[in-house]
């Protein structure tokens, strides 16, 4: 039996989550649930699966949890102090890591160092802290599975055992993007889009930051950040296709030639159900691909001139230390921003611009100077979204 503490329950990730898990009751048990302040959608998870412990970490909301829990059994914490003790209590052996942005970095960490089965969803904490987090796994002895579909397709194009890219005769790795719903869209008229539209992703149902990020293709950015720590690749090793079908996950490209590809309807259930069961295989409650139906499979090149967020995070990645920091700090100051109708469209890309050229990078050696850079980093971008 797995024993599941799920950092961001009443989020996408979290439903798609526990949709697997109640489709294999023998298998996997919701020992823990967190959010931030969902108090009603909490509560019913809580009311349903039965986890011994309930974190809400916004403290304001815990009184209103526990009188929604009152008398079910299930211990109520509240605080950031709390989702931690979540992340790596003796609870749980699995943490599936799926709070958006870096108010998910430290429970990440923290579920690495007591040594769990870290299931990543949480891109912003590797792209903030990548060596950090590494280091962090090394030290608790555990292991990371990627809960991102892209590099969830990658895991499973690599062999199971290798020492690295070279010596597995890895070439390249190609992460697939969909291209957004704003795909062949001049800059013009990108101009005066709204954050429904941004929101409204042709294949994929998502939160509202991360349909953001694939709108200006910044989530692409932070895949390819997030795939040179996850597999220890180069930039260079790391090429972008957009392929708008959404159904071939991600490749890999050997030296004899032979790509491997992982393909599957976009439902985050196929990843979410491989990296719980991984090594075995569980029934996902997926439709099948029908490859008749899908017909085609389209691969164009990503228009970086108009995206320019994913020039920008290839940039930052080069750069090294806390650009990558800095990169994610200003991304989520200036979606924000956008999605509150303080900034358009283009403001985005242009607050990252700006705030990377500001900000200088320092070598990423603690969390205090992670943590330092993204202060310094929103502060920058705040002052930047107003002048704009
Ligand atoms: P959602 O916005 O749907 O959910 C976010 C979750 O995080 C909610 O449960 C929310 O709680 C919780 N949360 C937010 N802030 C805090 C906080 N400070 N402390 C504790 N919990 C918090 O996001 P998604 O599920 O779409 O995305 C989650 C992560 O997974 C992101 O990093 C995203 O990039 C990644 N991801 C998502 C994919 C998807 O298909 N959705 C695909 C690949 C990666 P509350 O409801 O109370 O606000
Ligand atoms: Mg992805």
């Amino acid at each position: 039996m797995r024993r599941l503490a799920i950092l961001g329950a009443t989020g996408s990730i979290g439903a798609s989550t526990l949709d697997v898990v109640a489709r294999h009751p023998d298998r996997f048990q919701a020992t823990a649930l967190a959010a931030h302040r969902n108090v009603d959608a909490l509560a019913q998870l809580c009311l349903r699966f039965r986890p011994q412990l309930a974190v809400i970490a916004d403290p304001a909301c815990e009184a209103a949890l526990r009188e929604r829990l009152a008398g079910s059994g299930c211990r109520v914490a509240a605080g950031p102090q709390a989702v931690l003790e979540a992340a790596a209590g003796s609870h749980c052996d699995t943490v599936v890591a799926a709070i958006v942005g870096a108010a998910g970095l430290e429970s990440t960490l923290a579920a690495a160092r007591a040594g769990k089965r870290l299931l990543l969803a949480n891109k912003e904490a590797i792209v903030m802290a990548g060596r950090l987090l590494a280091k962090a796994l090394e030290d608790g002895g555990g292991e990371l599975l990627p809960l991102d579909s892209e590099h969830n397709a990658i895991f499973q194009c690599l062999p199971p055992r290798h020492a690295n890219l070279a010596a597995a005769g890895v070439r390249r790795i190609l992460l697939t993007a969909s291209g957004g719903p704003f795909r062949g869209r001049t800059s013009a008229e990108l101009a005066g889009v709204t954050p429904e539209q941004a929101c409204a992703h042709p294949n994929w149902s998502m939160g509202r930051k991360i349909s953001v990020d694939s709108a200006t293709l910044m989530n692409k950015g932070l895949e390819v950040i997030e795939a040179h720590h996850l597999f220890d690749a180069a930039a260079e090793r790391i090429e972008v296709v957009v392929h708008p079908q959404s159904i071939v996950h991600s490749l890999v490209e050997y030296v004899d030639g032979s790509v491997l590809a992982q393909l599957g309807n976009p439902d985050m259930r196929t990843a979410i159900a491989y990296a719980l069961a991984w090594p075995e295989r569980v029934e996902a409650g997926v439709a099948a691909l029908d490859l008749l139906k899908v017909a085609r499979l389209d691969f164009e090149a990503p228009d970086l001139a108009t995206f320019r967020c994913l020039a920008l995070a290839y940039e930052a990645l080069r750069a090294g230390g806390t650009a990558t920091t800095v990169l994610n700090a200003a991304n989520e100051e200036a979606v924000a921003a956008f999605l509150e109708r303080r900034l358009p469209f283009p403001g985005i890309a242009q607050t990252i611009d700006r705030c990377l050229n500001a900000v200088d990078s320092q070598p990423a050696t603690d969390l205090d100077v992670v943590l330092d850079a993204d202060l310094t980093a929103r502060r920058e971008a705040q002052r930047i979204i107003a002048s704009l």
